[in-house]
């Protein structure tokens, strides 16, 4: 399968490129440089995959940069696990940070340095109040805060106890450093924000060398102007923390005065698009992994076999703007089977068998079949199918009682098989206890290649795989992971998990040429579906995910009822 770029037409426009296009055409930007912030304290999911395709999507566009910058202040919680999976997952998605990859951590002497520089010009001060009585004292919406009795300390009190909170003096939590702002903001993020806390924890890259760690609001600003980040993209949340993130590059001494926007995060129905939810599946065993290909994570995607342009064209579908709008998750769903039926490969594969013998097929006889590979693509070509006289179908695909509109097989019907021949059901076997075990047909010589010369018309045609040929395998079936639209909205989230949402069928068979499919690689089983190689597999026992089925049966289903 190869991978083209999205087929959405034209430039992209949003509000966000008209800012870049402005501040370019005035010269208030030289070159445009963005960054992808994320934590390392969980895989990334599709919501992180519109900010990736925006961030370095507008470096792209605009001849700037994008950076990869680890946002790894909060070592409780960030793992090297997570690092390497956003690595490989930024990468997979096809998007490339050159020599600019960054950590917060990379600044950890110099933030702290600008904390010194804060108690000196007496707008930052230790404090000791617990987290209890520190929320009391910040007020409310509709109240003012109040001082902390530590807010009058002097700058050499302050200074020394800073640098005995780094030296490690102080158990976790004992104190804060807080920048001296505004108890009575009408912004709660101006009442004298925390911006460094001790925390005794072992970091991933700079293990023991801290126990003082600045907040977020003081490491990002300050990590964007040292990496000369123009636009600094964010979501809606962080609206309420701009005038913080101006107030700190307005009094430090930094490099560059980047600026932070504010676009609308992406929710999907049907799915829940937090780290912490997402953590709280795994951890329970609700899902085998961050990459079950039921998660929205991007590994669960590309396990599932979700092409990493299909993402791309998702957001750049959806677009970016300030107004919180819930996506359907069919609107991916729609973007993959585009691309799929496009670039995939045609294989037939049978699901759940039903066995046909062929009597009046020569014994031990058997032949090549030419098949075509993908009919929405002259140049994939076309590869050889063996016919015999013993053969799988689908179940499904025999009524021995058939009702008025089932056109498959029954008892003396004649049907297509593709790219073979016309065969009609002479004969129908059953176990002891009734259920059909083998069918027995004939076929009509004439009609190789599946028509006949005297023009007669049969009404369906069935995928197929030669019995003696065919590759066992195991594949596994996936449904959306919850079965209400806002999972969590009428109270725990977990109860609204789809309990049919893995179904896992053993004894499938598969044309030869499925053998040699690659782990991740995502084909079309005629009439069933796309699946995906999983690396579950073993060489002469595959194992498939199916990514989507060949049409929206869950809208379907809804719509009956
Ligand atoms: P979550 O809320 O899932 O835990 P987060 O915002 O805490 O995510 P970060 O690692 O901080 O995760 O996010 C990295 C970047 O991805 C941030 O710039 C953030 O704004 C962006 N981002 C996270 N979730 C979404 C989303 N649902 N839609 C768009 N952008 C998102
Ligand atoms: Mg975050």
């Amino acid at each position: 399968m190869t991978e083209t770029d999205s087929p959405t037409d034209g430039e992209p426009r949003d509000f966000i490129r008209d800012i870049v296009r402005d501040d370019l055409a005035s010269g208030r930007t030289d070159q445009v440089v963005t960054r992808f912030p994320p934590e390392p304290n969980g895989y990334l999911h599709i919501g992180h995959a519109k900010s990736i395709c925006l961030n370095f999507g507008i470096a792209r566009e605009f001849g700037g940069r994008c950076h990869l910058r680890f946002d790894d202040t909060n070592p409780a919680k960030e793992e090297q696990e997570y690092i390497d999976a956003i690595i490989e997952d930024v990468r997979w998605l096809g998007f490339d940070w050159g020599e600019h990859l960054f950590h917060a951590s990379d600044n950890f002497e110099q933030l702290y340095q600008w904390a010194e520089h804060l108690i000196q010009a007496g707008k930052a001060y230790v404090d000791d109040l617990g987290p209890d009585e520190m929320r009391e004292y910040r007020g409310t919406l509709t109240e003012p805060g109040r001082d902390s009795p530590c807010r009058g300390r002097g700058v050499d009190e302050n200074l020394d106890l800073f640098r005995r909170m780094r030296a490690g003096e102080f158990e976790g939590g004992a104190c804060v450093l807080r920048a001296k702002i505004d108890m009575a903001s009408g912004n709660i993020n101006l009442r004298d924000p925390v911006i460094y806390r001790i925390l005794h924890a072992e970091h991933p890259r700079t293990r023991d060398a801290w126990c003082v760690y600045p907040t977020y609001d003081f490491a990002h600003g300050q990590s964007d102007a040292i990496e000369h980040i123009t636009h600094s993209i964010c979501t809606l949340e962080f609206e309420d923390h701009r005038p913080l993130y101006d107030w700190l590059i307005e009094n430090l001494p930094v490099p560059a005065r980047p600026r932070q926007y504010e676009m609308a995060r992406l929710n999907m129905t049907h799915t829940v698009l937090s780290k912490r939810r997402l953590a709280q599946l795994v951890e329970t065993g609700r899902v085998s992994g961050w990459d079950d290909p039921r998660m929205p994570t991007i590994s669960g995607l590309r396990r599932r076999g979700i092409p990493a342009a299909a993402i791309r064209d998702f957001a750049a579908r959806i677009g970016v703007s300030k107004s919180a709008a819930t996506q359907e998750v069919a609107a991916l769903d729609a973007c993959v089977r585009e691309y799929l039926n496009r670039h995939a490969m045609r294989r037939m594969a049978v699901l759940k068998p039903l066995k046909v013998v062929i009597e009046n097929y020569p014994e031990g006889g058997g032949e090549m079949l030419d098949a075509v590979n993908n009919p929405e693509d002259a140049g994939a070509g076309s590869r050889q199918v063996p016919f015999a006289r013993e053969l799988y179908i689908e179940r499904d695909d025999f009524m021995e009682q058939p009702p008025k509109k089932f056109y498959r097989l029954a008892p003396g019907r004649e049907v297509r098989l593709r790219y073979a021949y016309f065969i009609t059901c002479t004969g129908v076997i059953k176990d002891a206890g009734g259920v059909v075990s083998e069918l027995r047909c004939t076929y009509d010589p004439e009609t190789k290649g599946g028509n006949a010369p005297d023009g007669r018309k049969v009404k369906a045609t069935l995928h197929w795989v030669s019995a003696a040929d065919a590759v066992k395998a195991e594949v596994r079936l996936y449904d959306h992971l919850f079965n209400v639209p806002e999972p969590g909205a009428g109270g725990d989230f977990l109860d609204d998990l789809n309990p049919q949402s893995l179904e896992i069928l053993e004894n499938c068979y598969l044309e030869p040429a499925l053998k040699d499919v690659e782990p991740g690689e995502t084909v079309q089983f005629e009439r069933l579906g796309y699946f995906c190689a999983d690396a579950d597999g073993a060489p002469n026992a595959p194992v498939f995910n199916r990514a989507m089925t060949l049409r929206d049966s869950w809208a379907r289903a809804k719509a009956k009822g």
